[in-house]
């Protein structure tokens, strides 16, 4: 029998911003992909898959960590609830391991929310994925929501037969990379798919019964082909029809396999401003019958509040974007600092705050008087952070 600072199980890298308070399983190893030129996450990392018994041990060990807090809450006097108190007590002790801390996070949110990492879970036998599935409904009876990420080629090898005995064990939703719609660029990034994998693996997904999320890509095109990125990225979810479609703008730090081709010529970035255009060419080509809702929720959009629900509030978003190209210049350039800073989330903020307002117009005067690269040079060191 372990003690409480012996648990301990295995938790990935990432997962998506909107499963910041999910409990984090992982039930594969890395990507077996790991060729996409933008991405920088598995690089250098092996893929592998883990046994059926690892995994279920794992789940055992995140169901003993829940039942320990909650024996904690009750010998610490607070009634067996997940509070502040608790949280306190055991986010201070060094000696509690991060998967146990992050246990305890989650019953403190309690969204009842489960995200099964790395990168393409799909690839599991679809047998096995049925039994880790089927054992973690039944070691936490009372979640809400079980997702996972994928990829569309993995997703379309699978029947739908397959697709809808995993939905039966309890997957409710898969996030997918989508990044483009457009084949040249598909295969310029070495995506490894085509549009029309895309198309079969999201309707697929949606077929069996399950929710699904497309990322796309804004800015991947570059200068060369931006215009048919933003139509034909806009054309497969036409086909589509995502419960969600979220924005994630390529940033491009020297440890992604596209820096090399930035620095050759190869890839010209577009500006903010250029990127902001494509996604209003994006946006104006989705279909009027989608019911898709959009987010911009990753921190990397220059514009987080592109977001709606189809076809209802296209015109919102189209409102917000027009709100910024609207803006002066000047005021721009100060919008974009402020938000890469992580100040704004708006432009209204732009006219809440003065204080920040002419600290970022000092700063800007002062950049400029360096030389005529200093400032985007700041803002892209910025927006790199958060990659
Ligand atoms: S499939 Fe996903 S995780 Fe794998 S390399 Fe491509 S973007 Fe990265």
């Amino acid at each position: 029998m372990l003690n409480e600072f012996q648990l301990d199980f295995e938790q990935g890298p990432i997962r998506p911003p909107n499963e910041a308070r999910s409990l984090l399983l992982r039930i594969t190893r890395n990507c077996p992909w790991n060729q996409c030129l933008f991405c920088p996450v598995y690089k250098g990392q092996k893929f592998s898959l883990r046994t059926v018994e690892e995994i279920k041990k794992d789940i055992q060990t995140a169901r003993d960590c829940a039942d320990d807090i909650k024996a904690l809450s009750w010998k610490i006097g607070e009634s067996g609830q997940i509070t502040y108190a608790v949280i306190n007590h055991i986010v201070s002790n060094h000696n509690y391991s991060y998967s146990y801390k992050s246990v305890a996070m989650w019953l403190y949110y309690g969204t009842g929310e489960c995200f099964l990492q790395d990168a393409d879970n799909f690839i599991i036998k679809t047998k096995d994925f049925v039994e880790i599935l089927r054992f973690l409904r039944e070691k936490f009876p009372d979640l809400k929501r079980v997702t996972t990420y994928s990829r569309s080629r993995t997703v379309s090898r699978k029947s739908l037969d397959e697709m809808k005995e995993v939905k039966q064990a309890g997957l409710d939703r898969v996030h997918i990379g989508l990044e483009t719609g457009y084949d040249p660029l598909l295969k310029f990034i070495k995506k490894g798919v085509t549009a029309a994998q895309h198309v079969d693996a999201g309707r697929k997904v949606i077929d069996a019964g399950m929710s699904l999320s497309e990322y796309i890509m804004p800015g991947l095109g570059g200068e060369a082909m931006w215009r048919e990125h933003a139509t034909e990225t806009a054309k497969v979810l036409n086909q589509i029809n995502p419960q969600y479609i979220r924005l994630r703008s390529l940033r491009v730090p020297n440890r992604t396999l596209l820096y090399q081709k930035l620095v050759d010529g190869e890839f010209k970035m577009l500006t903010d401003d250029q990127v902001v255009a494509e996604i209003k060419l994006f946006i104006e080509t989705l279909d009027d019958n989608l019911t898709s809702t959009v987010t911009s929720d990753h921190i990397m959009n220059l514009l987080e509040e592109i977001r709606g629900k189809l076809p209802d509030e296209k015109e919102h978003m189209l409102e917000v974007i027009k709100k910024y190209q609207d803006l002066p210049e000047a005021e721009r350039l100060i919008y974009r600092i402020g938000r890469r800073g992580g100040l704004y989330s708006s432009t209204d903020d732009l006219y809440r705050d003065q204080t920040n307002y002419d600290k970022i117009k000092k700063l800007v005067s002062e950049l400029a008087a360096k030389g005529p690269d200093e400032t985007e040079s700041m803002i892209n060191e910025m927006a790199n952070q958060y990659v």
